[in-house]
């Protein structure tokens, strides 16, 4: 177990070298595959070129998903690691490289066992967590190469806590992510003459306000959501009444009821405000990932085992951040799920130039994995 703690930091240490941003993971698959198949472990073709998912074991028993991520961000590394990026303007900021790693070492323990396993385990390092659009869950997942999984299992990294420490909790942990383009339609003039236009900034600024009362108003003050605008823009220049006006933004929920209720009442106002100005709205809509709830069942099973193990355990802290292994949870059906926050210390958020994970995290989380896995192998998500 010790060698499998060295080769577990030297593929870390490669992986964080050379990061690969969303849908470009090919060095990166191409270690994952050669670890597997070297282990003699058999691989599933998703008919992608990048990301990888593993079988493991032939019990009679429950067959379980355990997922990571594999994909990194556009972002400069600011660490001073001896294994920092070498690839400019690229950096594991999210630690999606701890978690292919950890996973790695999960799979590999469990093939060394693979006799005894009650059920039957799929792996799944996927790639373009972070891409926008069509990410790489809602891909893996609609590839079928995970259809036979009765639940999923994934950590995150999570610098808040030391390594030793997980964070599980019940109930919602991540939200949906919708992303929103309103451009309001008018007729555009010289700023002298408004009457012989329709000035498209009065109604974006009403817009702009007018949304913020979805939140406030619309939800109940036990619920929780989240609309931001994040981006307006009009005209160019002083004395020109532009033609159009356009906004961006983002709409969040912890909750599928919810997420739907702020899109209805953001489309109601979108179109009634743009009317009352003389305007036309075109709204696009891009549904991203819906929230992560995880499962009271697979939370009270991974209590036990992290305690077992010694683990400190956490109430994770609330985020409207999302993640799109809450696709595995909706297709090709509803199963029940947990997303497990993995202490990996250092204290820069993820995301940051200067986030850095604590190496010595990652062995006992794949053995976390190996045990909770195997206790869902036995009992499914009944508990
Ligand atoms: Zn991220
Ligand atoms: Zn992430």
């Amino acid at each position: 177990m010790e060698q499998l703690r060295e080769k577990q930091m030297a593929w870390l240490r490669q992986i964080h070298e050379h990061p690969e941003l969303s849908y470009e993971e090919y060095e990166t698959t191409r270690l994952v595959k050669q670890v597997l198949t070297d282990a003699g472990i058999q691989l599933i073709d998703t008919g992608m070129p990048t990301g990888a998912v593993a079988t493991i074991g032939h019990g009679p028993g429950h067959v379980i998903g355990l997922r990571s991520d594999m994909d990194a961000l556009p972002i400069q590394e600011e660490t001073d690691l001896p294994y920092a990026s070498r690839e400019p303007g690229k950096m594991h900021a999210c630690g999606h490289d701890f978690h292919t790693v950890t996973m790695l070492g999960a799979a590999l323990m469990l093939k060394e066992m693979e006799d005894q396993l009650p059920g039957r385990a799929v792996v799944v390092f996927q790639p373009a967590e972070e891409s926008g659009g069509v990410s790489g869950g809602t891909r893996v997942a609609e590839s079928g190469a995970t259809d036979d999984a009765e639940l999923f299992l994934a950590l995150h990294s999570y610098p808040h806590f030391e390594a030793g420490t997980l964070g599980i909790k019940e109930g919602p942990v991540m939200a949906s992510v919708d992303a929103f383009k309103v451009t309001l339609k008018g007729v555009g003039s010289h700023a002298a003459t408004p009457h012989k236009g329709v000035d498209p900034i009065p109604g974006m600024s009403a817009l702009v306000l007018n949304l913020q009362t979805i939140v406030s108003r619309v939800l109940s003050p036990f619920e929780t959501g989240l609309v931001t605008v994040a981006h307006a823009q009009a005209g160019n220049t002083w004395n020109v009444i532009p033609t159009e006006a356009v906004i961006e933004g983002t709409v969040r929920a912890m909750d599928q009821r919810v997420r739907e209720r702020i899109k209805a009442a953001f489309y109601r106002m979108a179109e009634h405000t743009a009317e009352t100005y003389g305007l036309r709205a075109e709204i696009e809509w891009l549904a991203g990932p819906g929230p992560v709830v995880n499962d009271e069942r697979l939370c009270a099973m991974a209590r036990e085992v992290a305690t077992g193990l010694g683990f400190v355990i956490d109430r994770q802290e609330d985020t409207m951040g999302g993640e799109d292994f809450s696709e595995y949870l909706r297709i090709p059906h509803k199963r029940p799920g947990l997303f497990v926050r993995v202490g990996t210390g250092g204290g820069y958020a993820n995301h940051h130039p200067k986030f850095t994970v604590d190496p010595e995290a990652m062995y006992p989380a794949s053995v976390f994995f190996r045990d909770l896995a195997i206790r869902c192998m036995e009992r499914g998500a009944e508990g």
